[in-house]
């Protein structure tokens, strides 16, 4: 529940209540980002999506507590003339509408790059001729290849973090060629990020950019066959929860060696929600928000998901638990691969914690019978955001929920004849 206390930001100051035109509110990271607004703010949320079910709950009846903070407008931002209005109405723009399952970069790269550039071009115009502030969503996909994954196998500077941390302000983005359409997203991201980051330098737009780095946890995408299209192939915590549920082993493409960095959506939350409450420390900056703690191969998550949905399920995991498949069979011609995705948290520590000072004062005149003072400050950060959720720990809690929410359904299903 929203507290009647008074909330300050990381400097102390009182927050005011704000409006807050969220586009995309009805996905996976909307979701959780109302809930959490809804139950410990009293921001109001102007609710933009195409689809709704995933916050229903926030929705309906209406009783709830937050009633009257939360409105839902059914708008597709590709042509809906109220979009104007409703950022007018607002305080801040969150913009996280896209299409983002990478299944569709290579198969449909027109919707992808209309979805994830033209269609967020309104939203960044209207902020900045209204002068509204806007925290636009990105991807850790922007940096794509690290510089480290061109070094032959062997080279001991593979080993270097200088090769594979991702830096905002330093990293290059090192995309594959045209015909890898893999990268249709990444660079449609790219070009509207460049896009807001100019719109700041040169018309004074108040912006935030979210790197995204792999949050996973419930709610995430949507099972093929239960509530979303049997031959969908979502991202990878839906694809291995899917399989989990239906006893199929899980499907590991091109050997699974590929790195990633996960983090519980519940701790990244925590991250938006302090830059939307600290504008003068969030904005003009570009965010990596991703636990550089949790990393692993795909393989080593195929066998952790196992392992943890066994455990929650109660019933023992299968003898052959992955299968290995090529890319060109699992996503088709065109897909390609971030090796390693480590995000660097200088940026996000230094502008979202908190400054302590030690002043020493050296006072000397005892011993030598001068007037001579040294004063010394020393200044540490302490991060005002860290992910704390350990990878098995996030594990546990989302397919806890996958279990609870899809084992009936998908035994249903399953017991359904096929038609031929
Ligand atoms: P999601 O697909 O669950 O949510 C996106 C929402 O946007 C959906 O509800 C969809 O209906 C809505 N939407 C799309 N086009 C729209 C349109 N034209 N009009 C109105 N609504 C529209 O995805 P998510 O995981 O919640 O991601 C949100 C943002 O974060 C995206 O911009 C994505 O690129 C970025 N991101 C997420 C991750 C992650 O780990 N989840 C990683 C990198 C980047
Ligand atoms: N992947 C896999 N099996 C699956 C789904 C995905 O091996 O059933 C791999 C995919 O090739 C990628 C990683 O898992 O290397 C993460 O995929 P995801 O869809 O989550 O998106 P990404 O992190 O690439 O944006």
């Amino acid at each position: 529940m929203a507290s009647s206390v008074v909330r300050v930001d990381l400097d102390g100051k009182p927050i005011n209540p704000l409006t807050i035109c969220m586009i995309g509110a009805g996905g996976f990271i909307g979701s959780h980002l109302c809930e959490k607004i809804l139950n410990e703010t009293q921001h109001k949320i102007l609710a933009l999506d195409v689809y709704n079910d995933k916050i229903k709950h926030l929705l309906e009846p209406d009783s709830l507590p937050w009633a009257g903070r939360i409105q839902f407008h059914r708008i597709n931002i590709k042509h809906d003339s109220r979009l104007e209005g409703l950022i007018k109405m607002s305080d801040l723009t969150i913009n996280l509408a896209a299409i983002c399952t990478p299944a569709d970069y290579n198969t449909r790269p027109l919707d992808t790059i209309y979805s994830n550039f033209i269609d967020a071009l309104p939203v960044v115009k209207y902020c900045s001729e209204n002068g509204k502030r806007l925290i636009h969503f990105s991807t850790c996909e922007v940096y794509g290849k690290t510089i480290g994954s061109f070094l032959p196998k062997d080279s001991p500077l593979r080993q270097d973090p200088a090769y594979y941390v991702l830096k905002e302000d330093a990293s290059p983005c090192i995309f594959g060629s045209i015909e890898k359409q893999r990268w249709s997203y990444a660079c449609a991201k790219q070009l509207i990020e460049r896009l807001v980051y100019a719109e700041g330098a040169e018309n004074g737009l108040e912006f935030t950019i979210v790197r995204p780095f792999n949050w996973i946890g419930p709610r995430m995408d949507f099972i093929p066959g239960v509530d979303g299209p049997s031959e969908g192939v979502p991202r990878v915590l839906a694809c291995f929860s899917n399989a989990l549920l239906r006893r199929e082993p899980l499907k590991l493409v091109d050997g699974g060696e590929s790195q990633r960095t996960f983090v519980y959506i519940k701790d990244a939350i925590e991250a938006v929600l302090l830059m939307i409450e600290n504008p003068s420390r969030a904005n003009g900056h570009i965010f990596n928000v991703g636990n550089p703690n949790n990393e692993v191969t795909v393989r080593q998550l195929a066998e952790m998901m196992t392992a943890v949905y066994a455990n929650v399920s109660g019933e023992p995991a299968l003898e052959e638990p992955t299968v290995d498949v090529s890319s060109k069979e699992f996503y088709g011609e065109g897909y390609d691969d971030s090796d390693k995705r480590i995000p660097d948290m200088t940026i996000i520590n230094r502008q979202l914690g908190i400054a302590f000072f030690l002043g020493c004062i050296f006072n000397f005149r005892q011993l030598y019978f001068l007037m001579f003072n040294v004063i010394l400050t020393f200044v540490w950060w302490t991060p005002g955001w860290n992910p704390k959720t350990s990878l098995w720990d996030l594990l546990d809690s989302t397919l806890t929920y996958q279990h609870k929410t899809y084992a009936e359904a998908i035994k249903k299903v399953m017991s359904q004849p096929t038609t031929s």
